[in-house]
């Protein structure tokens, strides 16, 4: 199959003014009668749900929380850039469009990536509009700070729970639809299939996770905003029900999942300190604006790290990285940090963990500047560590964050299943191999706010109107499916706990496809998650019924597709012959080992496509073609 990106033709900085201008519009009088389902209630589920019945659609939006405002957007805490250039540094659309290209080593989508940057100005504008508190300067003017990859400050935050903040604005919005009648929500409602009829979307079927029913639900579009599949690792910074399972069913019924091995490493987490802990927690890139990352000089040294005098102290990154120091973008960053603890430099008991030094920043600037700043972050790492961050260094190490991977999506945010629409962490769009620090919740905002209220209508004119109800037999055998898989859950009746597999598929993916990989561990994890898929068959122990509340069957659900995905990640990491952002395979790289791209072979985006439980996905390649930036060496220095 031939992907189609539906990419604008003409000049890069006019191709999304054209393609508005050429998407043909639906009628204010005719919109009511399109009802649109939204999956999904973070920043691209709540803003694009608020939006659309905005302009008159109805929209039916679902969620696993409780309330829309528990999605998992609201942990985000660093900040949202946007090519405002109030700090009058050198900022414009074309640098951040630059540096976000770059960031994704050469990975993404130009056009894409110019749209994302041009509306990144209207998203601060709207933000600001619904009362978001972002942080401002004394005189008034919105404050910006600096994260990885970037030599400019444009990161918009509100302290540290700029997240939390954004989604309330999206929230605010949402409810006031749910009020006007646009909006019903479904909350603690499970995505479990897709409805696809006449080859166009249409609909979903859901477990309703508080009753056990499940219910199906009609619409003339699906937009899936589900977030992103970190917790494939099990240990990640995401929060505990993120998951695949709504974008891996819709890519068993046809829609290609694009890139799973572009997964990111987050450089500044708190370290893992027990085997049975089930969380990480990040410390925010902006701690890197003002904390310094060292290691001691010498391996093996124990000593407590203020004993540690200056001369003894290895700044690792500003001694490699002059120019960017310690803002390298993640995926450097954490292979960095790897580096030094293989070395035998790293600190702490386990030996996995590096320095963020706040000594200095302090000295200069005073505790309480430093406090405004990041005060919630300090006191939940002290909460945390029972380590005072004020006094003595934060220690951190790299953990899971983010995926760069999802289901891939047009110019359009449409999958390659007609009337699929895919926002947010969940698609695949414009980060390339490597995601800038604080670029999610642009991203996730602009599909929202910015791109689909216009694209979906071109859909809509255009799509067969049938008249489709639950009626259909196609939600009779989605239904049946649904009903069969948790019954053959529940019936496994076997000794081990979920969570255990999912502990395990995370360190096989953590040991051979996570900071670095290489082919023959790649091989080697591919052969372990069947054999574990396998045995997960045969003795997971699934307490309760299908009747009512059971997070138990909840989770096995989630695990259970989890342990298919990872093979497709892996596949997906074996076939690129390349290292490129995140995707750092050992076999391809520099002198200074850096990742060594190959753009003759691999200028592309690999999408797969479901086959069967027993064949082999199929590989499809979306060629890149860069018209507009040179592909060189990604260099920090
Ligand atoms: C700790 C942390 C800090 C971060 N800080 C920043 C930052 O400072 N700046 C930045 O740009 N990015 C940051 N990120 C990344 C960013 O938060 C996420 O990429 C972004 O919020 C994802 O938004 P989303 O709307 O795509 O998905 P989510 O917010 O994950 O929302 C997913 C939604 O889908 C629903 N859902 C999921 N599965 C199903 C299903 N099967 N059925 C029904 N509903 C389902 C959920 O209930 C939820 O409503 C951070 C991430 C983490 C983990």
């Amino acid at each position: 199959m031939q992907l189609d990106a539906k990419i604008p033709s003409g000049p890069l900085s006019e191709k999304w003014d054209k393609h508005r201008f050429e998407l043909k519009l639906v009628n204010p009088a005719n919109k009511r009668k399109y009802s649109i389902i939204v999956v999904g209630t973070g920043l691209a589920g709540g803003s694009a749900a608020a939006s659309l019945a905005e302009l008159g659609y109805y929209v039916k939006n679902f969620c696993v929380q409780d309330s829309p405002r528990r999605a998992h957007s609201i942990a985000a805490q660093g900040g949202i850039n946007a090519a405002k250039n109030y700090q009058n540094d050198g900022d414009s659309i074309w640098r951040l469009f630059y540096d976000t290209i770059k960031g994704g080593d050469f990975r993404a989508r130009e056009a894409n990536v110019y749209r994302l940057a041009q509306v990144s100005n209207h998203i601060i504008d709207h933000c600001v509009a619904q009362g978001i508190p972002f942080a401002r300067e004394y005189g008034g003017l919105l404050a910006n700070r600096s994260f990885g990859g970037a030599q400019v400050s444009r990161t918009f935050y509100a302290r540290g729970q700029t997240g939390q903040q954004l989604l309330l604005g999206a929230y605010s919005s949402l409810m006031r639809q749910v009020a006007a009648g646009r909006i019903t929500l479904f909350p603690r409602r499970e995505m479990l299939d897709l409805v696809v009829i006449n080859g166009q979307a249409r609909g979903i079927v859901v477990r309703n996770l508080v009753t056990g029913e499940i219910e199906s639900h009609a619409a003339d579009a699906v937009v899936i905003c589900t977030g992103g599949y970190a917790n494939v690792f099990y240990l990640s910074t995401n929060a505990m029900a993120s998951n695949v399972s709504a974008t891996f069913r819709a890519y068993k019924k046809g829609a290609f999942f694009a890139n799973p091995c572009y997964t990111q490493i987050h450089p500044t987490c708190i370290p893992v300190h027990g085997t049975y802990q089930s969380k990480l927690t990040l410390m925010s890139e902006s701690l890197r604006n003002d904390g310094r990352v060292w290691v001691p000089k010498t391996p093996g040294d124990k000593r407590p790290p203020n004993q540690i005098p200056e001369s003894e102290r290895d700044y690792y990154l500003e001694n490699k990285y002059p120019s960017f120091g310690n803002l390298v973008p993640r995926d450097v960053a954490s292979r960095n940090a790897k580096a030094q603890c293989d070395m035998g430099k790293g600190v702490g008991e386990t030996g996995f963990a590096v320095y963020l030094d706040f000594k200095d920043a302090i000295k200069r600037d005073g505790k309480d500047v430093i406090a405004q700043k990041y005060g919630n972050l300090f006191q939940m790492y002290e909460k945390i560590t029972a380590s005072n961050p004020y006094e003595e260094p934060m220690m951190i190490y790299p953990a899971s964050h983010y995926v760069m991977g999802g289901l891939w999506v047009d110019y359009n945010l449409m999958s390659t299943l007609p009337g699929l629409f895919v926002l947010g962490e969940a698609n695949f769009s414009d980060h390339g191999a490597n995601r800038l620090g604080a670029s999610a919740l642009m991203q996730g905002l602009a599909d929202g706010y910015f791109v689909i209220p216009y694209t979906i209508g071109g859909y809509l004119v255009g799509m067969d109107h049938s008249d489709v109800t639950t009626d259909h037999p196609a939600f009779k055998d989605a239904v049946q499916y649904v009903n069969e898989r948790v019954k053959r859950l529940l019936a496994i009746n076997g000794k081990r706990t979920v969570d255990d597999f999912h502990r395990e598929l995370g360190h096989i993916l953590w040991e051979y496809c996570g900071m670095s990989r290489n082919d023959e561990g790649l091989l080697k994890a591919r052969t372990m998650i069947q054999a574990l898929r396998e045995e997960f068959w045969q003795n997971a122990m699934i307490p309760g019924s299908d009747k009512d509340f059971n997070q138990s069957l909840e989770r096995a659900g989630r695990v259970a597709d989890f342990l298919e995905f990872a093979e497709l990640l892996v596949i997906d990491a074996f076939e690129r012959k390349e290292s490129c952002g995140g995707h750092f395979n050992e076999g391809y790289q520099t002198e200074e080992n850096e990742a060594k791209r190959d753009d003759e072979n691999f200028c592309h985006v690999a999408a797969w496509e479901y086959k069967g439980d027993d064949t082999e996905p199929e590989r499809h390649i979306e060629p890149l073609v860069f018209e507009n930036v040179q592909l060189t060496q990604r260099s920090y220095k």
